[in-house]
């Protein structure tokens, strides 16, 4: 495989602006043999690796990664460390009860600032911000959205000091959305340079002795070894972390669906557009549309914004050409200078995306047997940064054989049930992204009317 750092720079804004060059770390020579192995070197085997070598520096730990560190999901994201379940809570509390839903949900919150801690302890300059969450309502069935957020919220038994409902002109003391109508607030989130934290998570990894095979495919994975294009890893324990690219595996193919979200980035602003917005307060923003979208004041003062519903293909499903896409594209433009009018005229300068890991029931795994010696981590559903650390926490418990408050977590062994054959999940992702545009425009246009026709997707939406 030939290596370009202009394809790896054009994955994504991050990407670009990683000061510096790129420089493969170098491939898998030969057979090896180690402690454990770990397929993908995104946020999930990173911190994975990272947290074993915290806690036993002798292990012998080497990670598998078919591009470099941070090429996946990992090193493209929205740079939301936001806290909270991936999965619906009323059905994580069906199969681990109420409690193990809240303790679940405050080690979310607790993830926000354990990343926070450590990249400061490990000197990555990640550009980690904690300045909480802002989801505004810009039309009535949004409004009505929020307020039923925070009501389940309250129901939950989070106060005031979780979640915040805020009033139009509370929303407006932030960030300067013309037309938000009412918003809510948890200070549980961190915006975060996402290459920057993954790469500066690679090198601290090799600081605590692991080595990271780049360039390095592996074919297949089973108990005891990964085999590799360039030859074999036999390892007592074998971790993938390859999230939606897991669907690239033989038997794998229907585990997620893999959902590409994309985005855009405005050039630089100036201090006069800033003066306009406001957004001091490093906030990461979302609206309450179906399609949503979620933003970012970044390092450099540009916002970075992103929103799903790009088309899913059938038969190859992961594919750079859908990294892109014009009328999605547009839409996120439309969606930004209506959002952020300041903004308005501001230069687009990078679109990228990439795709997620979405399994059956919208609810993340982490999955370990001690018997084989074989685990994974994935499906976050869009909620990676933040989980992808509890992950790596929950997997070195596991591994170690140490019970934990982790290892007690409702996703821990929770069995990913597949998708349907094709075409029936090409289907149910079409559906779920055409009518989830549809919906967003009748509501854009004054009607609240569009229960019914959410209720038609809902059996896809882990419900
Ligand atoms: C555009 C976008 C925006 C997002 N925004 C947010 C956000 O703001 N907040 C949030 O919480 N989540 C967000 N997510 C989701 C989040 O980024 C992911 O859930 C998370 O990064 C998954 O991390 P991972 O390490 O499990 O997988 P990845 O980061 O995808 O890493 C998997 C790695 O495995 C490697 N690999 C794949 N196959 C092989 C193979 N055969 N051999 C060797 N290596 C292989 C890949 O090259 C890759 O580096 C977003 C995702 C996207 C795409």
């Amino acid at each position: 495989m030939s290596f370009s750092e202009r394809h790896i720079r054009d994955r994504s804004l991050w990407w670009d602006t990683l000061p510096g060059t790129i420089t493969p770390r170098p491939a898998l020579q030969g057979d090896t043999d180690c402690d454990v192995a770990i397929v993908g070197a995104g946020m999930t085997g990173l911190w994975t690796a990272y947290c074993l070598l915290d806690a036993e520096p002798s292990l012998r730990v080497r990670v598998i990664e078919r591009q470099v560190a941070g090429f996946g999901a990992s090193g493209r994201n929205g740079g939301w460390i936001s806290a909270g379940i991936a999965g619906v809570h009323s059905e994580w509390a069906k199969t681990s009860g109420d409690d193990a839903v809240r303790r679940a949900e405050r080690a979310t919150w607790e993830s926000v600032d354990w990343i926070g801690e450590r990249a400061a302890a490990e000197g990555i300059d990640c550009g980690f911000a904690k300045g909480g969450i802002l989801s505004v309502a810009r039309n009535e069935a949004q409004e009505q959205r929020i307020r039923a957020h925070v009501d389940y919220e309250r129901q939950w038994g989070w106060g005031e000091q979780d979640v915040m409902a805020l009033s139009r002109e509370q929303v407006l003391e932030r960030v300067h959305i013309p037309d938000a109508r009412i918003g809510y607030f948890t200070p549980h989130g961190a915006r975060v340079n996402p290459a920057r934290l993954a790469r500066g998570l690679a090198e601290a990894v090799e600081r605590k002795g692991g080595v990271i095979y780049e360039q390095t495919a592996a074919e297949f994975i089973e108990p005891g070894r990964v085999v590799t294009e360039h030859g074999t890893v036999k390892a007592d324990h074998v971790i993938r972390a390859t999230e939606a690219f897991t669907v690239q595996f033989a038997n794998q193919s229907r585990a997620y669906l893999p959902l590409y979200s994309l985005m855009i980035a405005t050039e630089p602003l100036p201090k006069t557009v800033w003066d306009e917005l406001g957004w001091n307060g490093l906030e990461t923003i979302s609206d309450a549309h179906h399609l949503f979208f979620y933003a970012q004041r970044t390092t450099d003062d540009r916002i970075a914004i992103g929103g799903r519903g790009a088309p899913y293909s059938l038969g190859s499903p992961i594919d750079e050409k859908f990294e892109q896409n014009e009328p999605v594209r547009q839409r996120l433009i439309n969606t930004l200078y209506a959002s952020f009018p300041a903004a308005r005229g501001a230069q687009i300068t990078h679109h990228w995306g990439g795709a997620l890991g979405v399994p059956r029931d919208w609810s993340m795994s982490v999955t370990y047997d001690p018997t084989t010696g074989l685990g994974f981590a994935g499906g976050y559903s869009g909620h990676g940064v933040a989980a992808t650390s509890l992950s790596g926490r929950t997997l070195t418990d596991l591994i170690l054989r140490r019970e934990s408050d982790l290892t007690s977590m409702p996703w821990v062994n929770h069995p990913v049930r597949n998708w349907e054959p094709e075409p029936l999940r090409w289907i149910a992702s079409r559906a779920i992204v055409g009518i989830m545009g549809k919906s967003d425009k009748i509501e854009d246009a004054g009607s609240k009317e569009t229960a019914k026709r959410m209720a038609i997707i809902r059996p896809f939406l882990g419900h």
